[in-house]
């Protein structure tokens, strides 16, 4: 590992910024309270000052259903309502921690960010849509972050799961690493978010 103890803090809210992409993120939802069930809202993204999308979300016990309209390469507008179910952890400290099922078809990985194309879809989901032959710095940050968990013994668990404390590992150590792991999925989401939008704009032109 290294590099740890250097002293170096994690600045959670300016890698979890991503307000002017196509993204959802249900702690952010979460936060300001909106998943209560029955619940109406609209939600929307803007870059340069310039409104660029926009949804409604409707709250459900379980679950969030989207509606938006979509487009792509200049065709009919399609009407989109589909649910996303949530999935809420106990946390340590007491209290919930909700995240999205990934709603693409076959998925339904545990994730706290979906990103929208015509569907909304977690990282894992757009990466195989769009693969790249040079490794992207989300695919950096994201080796790194299984890599401890590789060293924490949770190789085995489904992507976007944790597990308990290896034996034998002082809870500082293990305090450490996954503020480690969170650190570098964090900013893997951020990295992605960019290369996605890269990606966005060069299909759109
Ligand atoms: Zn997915």
């Amino acid at each position: 590992m290294g590099g740890s103890g250097s002293g170096r803090r994690w600045h959670w809210d300016a890698v979890a910024t991503t307000d002017s992409m196509y993204s959802l993120d249900v702690r952010r939802l979460s936060r300001k309270g909106l998943l209560a069930p029955g619940n109406r809202f609209g939600w929307h993204w803007s870059r340069g000052g310039e409104r660029i999308g926009e949804i409604q979300i409707e709250a459900q016990a379980g679950s969030i259903i989207l509606k938006y309209r979509s487009r792509s390469g200049g065709g009919d507008w399609e009407s989109m309502n589909y649910p996303v179910r949530l999935i809420s952890q106990p946390c340590n400290l007491g209290g919930e921690r909700q995240w999205f099922a990934c709603p693409a078809r076959g998925c339904g990985r545990r994730v706290a960010l979906l990103y929208g194309g015509r569907i909304f879809a977690c990282r894992h989901c757009y990466r195989l849509a769009y693969p790249s032959q040079r490794e992207q710095s989300f695919q950096r940050y994201q080796r790194r972050a299984n890599a401890i968990k590789t060293r924490l013994g949770w190789d085995s668990l489904p992507w976007g799961d944790w597990g308990p404390k290896p034996k034998g590992m002082h809870q500082s150590t293990f305090d450490r690493l996954t503020a480690e792991i969170e650190h570098f999925e964090a900013a893997s989401d951020v990295a992605f978010v960019g290369y996605f939008q890269t990606r966005f704009d060069l299909l759109g032109d």
